[in-house]
């Protein structure tokens, strides 16, 4: 009795363990998509030069805290941090980029020839209310170039990020492209940016009130249609760029231009984060879409980045390193109607459909199998099921085009019944021959 009260206690409903709110599961169809995308994402990286990266899912707090800047919304509100039992604060990694950062300078990467290039893909978490393509938990793949200011390092980084997502189905890109400019001309931008919105402080939203004290180059981010009105006529920082950073900015759309990438130079994209410098950019998708109540979608980015030039120094280097990088989310790509799935290497057609009978035949079917994975050939099997007739059928509907039958007898006479599906022939063959039938399987199924 006691025991049954306690299970009872126990027992929770089903709303109280469903996924966390913006925190999704991915199986079946999904998980190829996310998988093959990742692969051919690392390839194409790969031929442009970059190698992989892992870094913890989880990092010290002033990670983020010393580089995103006051009065970011990832900084301030969106931040999932937590406090250890020996008293360490973390934070579930918001973005990859300073983590990157940390990682270079912890390694001594500076030490290596420059630049260093990664590529890196992984989960990420923002407290953000949940909408079409913001969730809690979304995934992106990143592009990393550390330790050179060469503007050719931005394009590559434009480049490569554009040759990906092409490879995934989209073909009308847009790259809009900005310069903030560095230490040297931010501060008169600013001032000119601040002097602009001080004349207008009556129009503006409240979190605009709040961001003119914090973080002025965000009031450019804010979304408020009253806000955006204002946005048109606010001072642009191409204009107040030195000579170094539009020589920069010059050169980076040069490039753009070589390679033919569509871009536009968006006056009103700063990025919010205070670790960007120079260049600062996104990718939209720009195929037109509806959205359920049959109302045209705001176009939608499937990625952005830009330069960190002073990153480092916010994390403590000694020593400033000039970089550039970018991050494509991953789940929006997947979501978008745009998007071609690509197969992942280990999604193979099952070339055989593998039946047992039998208590025997179940025992020695693992030696089968291992034969015919060490010859590369997948298999499709139903373990649940005893009857010759009804597994045939699903072996039939599988769409495999070889089944191999093993019940008691061929068990206790180490044989196989080898059936081609099309031709409804079958031959047995021997376990010992087997490794040497399936060579010649494979080669006929090529
Ligand atoms: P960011 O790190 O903010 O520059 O974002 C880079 C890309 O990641 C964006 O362009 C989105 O495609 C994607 N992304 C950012 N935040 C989210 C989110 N909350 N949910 C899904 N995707 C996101």
């Amino acid at each position: 009795m006691t025991n049954e009260k306690s299970d009872k206690k126990k027992k929770v409903n089903e709303d109280e363990i469903a996924s966390p709110k913006g925190m999704r599961d991915i199986f079946g169809k999904e998980y190829y998509a996310y998988q093959g995308f990742f692969e051919k994402a690392a390839e194409v990286a790969t031929y442009y030069g970059f190698r992989p990266i892992e870094t913890p899912v989880l990092e010290r707090e002033p990670v983020f805290t010393s580089s995103l800047g006051v009065g970011t919304d990832i900084r301030d509100k969106e931040m999932y941090t937590l406090k250890t039992k020996g008293g360490d604060h973390l934070v579930m990694r918001p973005e990859g980029t300073a983590a990157i950062m940390r990682a270079y300078i912890e390694h001594g990467m500076q030490a290596q020839p420059q630049p260093v290039m990664f590529y890196n893909y992984g989960p990420y978490f923002r407290h953000e209310n949940p909408q079409r393509g913001r969730l809690r938990e979304f995934r992106q793949f990143g592009l990393e170039i550390l330790g050179t200011p060469k503007s050719i390092a931005d394009a590559l980084i434009i480049r490569t990020m554009t040759l990906v997502l092409e490879e995934a189905g989209f073909k009308n890109l847009s790259v809009e492209i900005n310069s903030i400019g560095d230490k040297t001309c931010r501060g008169s931008y600013m001032r000119a940016l601040v002097g602009f919105y001080k004349k207008h402080t009556s129009s503006l939203c409240s979190d605009c009130h709040e961001r003119l004290k914090t973080n002025p180059l965000r009031l450019l981010d804010c979304k408020n249609p009253k806000c955006q009105e204002l946005k048109a006529e606010a001072p642009t920082s191409i204009a107040s760029l030195c000579n170094e950073c539009r020589h920069h900015f010059k050169e980076v759309i040069e490039y753009l231009e070589a390679m033919e990438i569509s871009y536009r130079i968006n006056n009103n994209l700063v990025r919010g984060l205070d670790y960007y410098t120079r260049t600062v950019f996104e990718v939209i998708d720009a195929t037109p879409t509806l959205l359920e109540n049959g109302e045209p979608a705001a176009p939608i980015a499937l990625g952005g980045g830009g330069r960190y030039d002073y990153l480092a120094k916010a994390l403590g280097s000694k020593k400033e390193v000039p970089a550039v990088g970018c991050a494509i989310g991953v789940d929006r790509v997947i979501m978008s109607p745009a998007h071609k799935p690509l197969d992942p290497r280990i999604l193979k057609k099952p070339k055989v459909y593998f039946i047992q009978l039998g208590s025997e035949a179940k025992l020695k079917s693992f030696t089968i199998i291992e034969t015919l994975r060490k010859a590369h050939v997948p298999i499709a099997q139903s373990l649940s099921k005893d009857g010759l007739a009804q597994q045939l059928a699903i072996a039939e509907r599988s769409g495999a085009p070889y089944t191999i039958i093993f019940g008691q007898k061929e068990a206790l006479d180490d044989t196989v019944i080898a059936r081609n599906m099309e031709t409804r022939s079958q031959e047995t063959v021997k376990l010992a021959d087997l490794p040497d039938f399936v060579k010649h399987l494979k080669d006929e199924l090529r």
